[in-house]
């Protein structure tokens, strides 16, 4: 962002709050560059977990957990039901929030990780997956995207389709 959207001006970086923030000189806006919030879902099947394969940058042809960017005024769990069906054609219910973390490294979003309690339907790849499975522990893939997700699936195979404990910090 190099102008500022309400005037124009071209924008400056000061510091508020202790950080650096890109801002205008000339009138009240400020870039605050928050984190956008995404779902991921674990959602267990035939012993296994529900993977899908990327079809999209970053992560061509890996596989992850499915979900992604929340729309405007969803709630949460709408947001996780929603990205399942439409990446996997399974129709979910929640069972919870296993915990919401951020990745680091300068990717600026926040994934909240939910369980599914159960789930229908036949498994159909959407529009941003070429391929969608369930895989058991042994199957797993090597090529599984993001290291928060990898934990979270790690996580889930070790305490035998329960989940638990909390995730290590990975920042
Ligand atoms: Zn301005």
């Amino acid at each position: 962002m190099k102008s500022c959207p309400l005037c124009a001006s071209p924008l400056t970086t000061v510091e508020i709050g202790g950080r650096e923030r890109v801002a205008c000189p000339r009138c009240d806006f400020v870039h605050w560059d928050n984190p956008k919030p995404v779902t991921a879902t674990l959602v267990p099947l035939d012993s296994g977990l529900v993977l899908v394969k990327r079809k999209f940058e970053p992560f061509v042809d890996w596989w992850c957990l499915p979900g992604g960017f929340m729309e405007h005024s969803e709630d949460p769990e709408e947001s996780a039901i929603r990205e399942v069906l439409e990446e996997t054609g399974l129709s979910i219910e929640i069972d919870r929030l296993l915990g919401a973390h951020s990745p680091g490294r300068g990717i600026n979003v926040v994934i909240l990780f939910y369980l599914a309690r159960s789930a229908s339907g036949r498994l159909v790849p959407g529009d941003d997956a070429s391929e969608v499975r369930a895989f058991r522990r042994h199957e797993l893939p090597d090529n599984v995207a993001f290291e928060l997700h990898r934990q979270m699936i790690e996580k889930w195979f070790e305490g035998n389709g329960s989940f638990v404990g909390t995730l290590p910090d990975v920042t």
